[in-house]
């Protein structure tokens, strides 16, 4: 049998590459043409495909998803399509949102068109728990209404309103999956858990937001990439998948967890002004993943943070360039 095409868009930011790099490794499923298409924006590290650069069965392509020629020359040679390219920050989307509806919204517009019309197998469409909003208690389940408030959230549900309009409309095979706060190594270090790490291995303060009680869930690197897999194999054409993590922490608490990992002393928290708008707490129930494709996510909080500080710590020629970058785009997510 010929092996499965797949074009990974933003398969050279942090959960694209490691996506990429998972499929085409020792664990993959073997039989998979993996073709990146990602425009290298700030937030992209092409060293983040040093490891499959040299593979046959890897290609890889610097262009914009918005480009419709391209995408359609693109699609009309794969077979499925794992969809991660966005604008990713939110600070980012608050001081200006235009290349957040531009890429996210119209570039999946982009992309899902020249999947209908290439007769593309399936699309998964890589989103995010911050769709839903903000919520005080309990979780939200995949049937509960979009509520987003960042114009980041707010590009992200549109482009998953879309998608899904794709298969009700036209029988697109559309899979949507909504994660919760991913962390690991590689991840731009713009968003909190890396802009701590490098500004505390630098004997930098942390800039906490407002009271520091803002709760997120924390989803390893490599768990994302098992859920998202198993909703590329298994999951079921317009359906939505939430994805999480089981760690639930607020700010402070996880503040405190990477002074502790990184042996820093509380006196380096920088209380700052909130974010305007700061969603207070999200939260996913991700039960039918688990009952539906068996998705468990696998890694102890404390260990994949100490991993991850430990990456930060021994790459600094990774992450050094790109802090200069950081610090002028600065802001935790
Ligand atoms: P990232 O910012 O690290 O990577 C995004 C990649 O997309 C970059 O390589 C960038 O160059 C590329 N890109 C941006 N605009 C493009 C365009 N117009 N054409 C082609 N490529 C373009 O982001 P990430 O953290 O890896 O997130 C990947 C996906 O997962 C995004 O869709 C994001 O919304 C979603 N997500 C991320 C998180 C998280 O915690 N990081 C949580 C939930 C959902």
């Amino acid at each position: 049998m010929s092996p499965t095409r797949i074009l990974v868009t933003g398969g050279a930011g942090f959960i694209g590459s490691h996506y990429v790099r998972t499929l085409l490794g020792p664990f993959g499923p073997g039989d998979v043409h993996v073709t990146v298409l990602d425009s290298l924006t700030y937030a992209a590290s092409t060293a983040n495909l040093d490891e499959v650069r040299h593979l046959d069965s890897f290609r890889f392509l610097a262009g914009d998803i918005c480009d419709e020629a391209l995408v359609g020359d693109l699609i009309a040679g794969h077979d499925q399509v794992v969809h991660f390219a966005a604008e990713s920050h939110v600070d980012r989307s608050i001081r200006s949102s235009a290349e957040f509806v531009r890429t996210n919204v119209l570039g999946t517009q982009v992309l899902l068109d020249a999947a209908l019309r290439h007769g593309l197998a399936t699309f998964v469409h890589v989103s995010t728990d911050e769709v839903y909003g903000s919520i005080a208690t309990g979780s939200c389940s995949e049937t509960d209404p979009v509520n987003p408030n960042s114009p980041y959230a707010a590009s992200k549900a549109s482009s998953d309103l879309i998608a899904l309009a794709y298969h009700r409309t036209h029988g697109l095979d559309v899979r949507v999956t909504r994660c919760s706060n991913n962390y690991g190594h590689r991840q731009f270090p713009e968003k909190v858990i890396p802009l701590f790490v490098t500004n505390l291995l630098d004997g930098k303060k942390v800039p906490l937001y407002g009271d520091g009680l803002h709760v997120r869930d924390w989803l390893h690197i490599d768990d994302h990439v098992q859920g998202i897999e198993l909703v590329r194999t298994g999951g079921r054409p317009g359906e939505v998948y939430n994805i999480g993590g089981g760690t639930e922490l607020s700010n402070r608490e996880l503040t405190d967890l990477l002074l502790e990992t990184c042996g820093a002393a509380p006196e380096m928290i920088e209380y700052v002004d909130d974010r305007k708008g700061h969603d207070r707490r999200y939260s996913v129930d991700w039960s039918k993943i688990q009952t539906e494709l068996g998705y468990k996510p696998g890694k102890d909080f404390a260990d994949g943070l100490a991993e991850t500080v430990a990456w930060y710590r021994d790459h600094r020629d990774w992450w050094e360039p790109l802090k200069d970058r950081a610090v002028r785009l600065a802001g935790p997510c």
